[in-house]
């Protein structure tokens, strides 16, 4: 099944089964302070579940797009590392509001991956909550699920929105790929060495998380369940990567067509694959690459992904050629993407152009300070120079240090950026302070195209067109 087809099938079932089918939100979270991008099916009815709003229906199913690149779920770090993380996914979700509970969520998720996608059930390891005796009656007792294959766990089994905000106990559905993948199953030492592999989450909302910490019960229990499409699609294609997926298979061979490296495996190229998605989404949800807030999250991953690219010997502009493929794979159910094609292309050449100023010469400094390196640490003024001088987000520096084995120094950067701002402050400069900690908190209310703190070269190509 094509990841197209397993979406479309996940949402016929959901509404045959009296789901509304909902659009996926905005990857910039409407009128919610407390996060960065939506990183959830959920997020759009955290309202609903809180009992604040009401919809006209009690059951909703949607495919929701998601970016996980900061905040409480933040995956940054593991793309290129893991086989099942991305920064950009779509999540399948089916949603109850007040409606049904605990039991029809489990019976309609064991109906469609065994019923509908016919998994074998031997491969299926299920997970909740340790103190959840009523969903684990309800698998092992009416679903007849495995003891051998059921594990109660502590933290993994508790799901929450953010620091604050919709949560409860929850229940995974993790799929076994077999033998050949070292790994063990949930709950034990290795079980994050993606052998098992989490599919599945169905998260029985039952608390609101107060800002004291307090969780406060909800007025109606509910459902919320997030299935990656990612993650189910190599299931069904019987591969153990995300990355060997149709949509990324062409992704990645648009990747080697454009940066001149041709094994499909290649790390770098795969991060190029995951993050052209990111990129793209969320400049057709109206972020904009700039030094703050979401709009610098943004040019974070931007500036990896040409880095990468660098690593692989290109130095050309490559990566907004890349937006012509994404708009083939992921433009039938994403319409805009087509639409905003040739503008996506225009703000990522600016951001490359911008970059290509800095990154030769900021990647020579880098490999000087490496050659007279004695430790395993890159000084902490080698990180800032880096930062200030060449445009090198401190993640991006990390990450070339995890690549070689080393790391960075974290507290010697921020004390050279203090010392900066005192310089600044004595010479009386306004500098803005773009750092504020890992950006993890967005600084500016979000408004669109006309973003404040978007670069004026990004500004002027949107102002002019396509
Ligand atoms: P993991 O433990 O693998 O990091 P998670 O427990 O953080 O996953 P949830 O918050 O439960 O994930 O999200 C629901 C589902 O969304 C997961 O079961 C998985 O299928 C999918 N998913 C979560 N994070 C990612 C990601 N970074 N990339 C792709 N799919 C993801
Ligand atoms: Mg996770
Ligand atoms: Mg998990
Ligand atoms: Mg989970």
């Amino acid at each position: 099944m094509k990841s197209a087809e397993i979406r479309d099938a996940f949402l016929n079932y959901f509404a045959s089964k009296g789901h509304s089918i909902v659009p996926s939100s905005s990857l910039v979270p409407g009128n919610d302070p407390t996060l960065l991008f939506t990183n959830a099916g959920m997020n759009q009815f955290k309202d609903v579940f809180l009992g604040g709003e009401q919809r006209d229906y009690s059951r909703a199913t949607s495919s929701q797009r998601c970016v996980r690149a900061g905040g409480k779920h933040n995956d940054l770090e593991n793309v290129g590392y893991t086989a099942r993380h991305h920064t950009f996914f779509e999540m399948l979700g089916n949603f109850s509001f007040g409606d049904y509970f605990k039991r029809d969520a489990i019976a309609f998720a064991w109906e469609f991956l065994t019923g509908v996608l016919k998994l074998p059930p031997e491969r299926l390891w299920i997970t909740v909550h340790v103190s959840d005796d009523e969903a684990a009656d309800i698998w092992l007792k009416e679903v007849g699920v495995s003891a051998e294959r059921f594990s109660r766990l502590d933290e993994d089994n508790f799901w929450q929105m953010g620091d604050t905000g919709p949560c409860g106990p929850s229940s995974e559905i993790f799929y076994d790929h077999g033998t050949d993948v070292p790994g063990g199953p949930p709950g034990s030492e290795n079980d994050d060495l993606d052998r098992y592999i989490e599919i599945w989450n169905l998260v029985f909302m039952q608390y609101e998380r107060q800002s004291s910490g307090e969780l406060k019960p909800l007025p109606n229990p509910s459902i919320d369940t997030g299935m990656g499409l990612e993650r189910i699609a190599a299931v069904m294609q019987g591969v153990h990567t995300n990355y060997e997926i149709d949509l990324f298979q062409h992704l990645l061979k648009a990747a080697a067509a454009a940066t001149g490296a041709s094994d499909l495996e290649n790390k770098s190229l795969r991060v190029i694959a995951d993050h052209i998605r990111s990129s793209a989404f969320l400049i057709s949800d109206g972020v904009l690459p700039s030094n703050e807030g979401r709009g610098y999250v943004l040019r974070r991953i931007i500036r990896r992904a040409i880095r990468h690219g660098h690593q692989l010997g290109q130095s050309q502009a490559f990566f907004h050629t890349l937006v012509a493929a994404l708009a083939e794979v992921m433009g039938d159910a994403y319409p805009e993407l087509k639409e905003r094609q040739s503008q996506i292309a225009k703000v990522l050449l600016a951001e490359e152009e911008q970059f290509a100023k800095t990154l030769d010469k900021g990647m020579a400094v880098l490999e000087e300070a490496l050659g007279a390196l004695s430790g395993r640490q890159i000084p902490g003024e080698v990180v800032f120079t880096l930062y200030d001088t060449y445009g090198f987000p401190v993640d991006l520096t990390a990450d070339i240090a995890r690549e070689r084995e080393l790391t960075i120094d974290h507290s010697g950067y921020e004390a050279a950026m203090e010392a900066q701002r005192q310089r600044a402050r004595a010479a009386g400069n306004f500098k803005v302070d773009y750092t504020q900690a890992a950006l993890d908190v967005p600084a500016t209310v979000f408004s669109g195209y006309t973003e404040l703190n978007a670069d004026s070269q990004v500004l002027a190509i949107l102002r002019d067109g396509a």
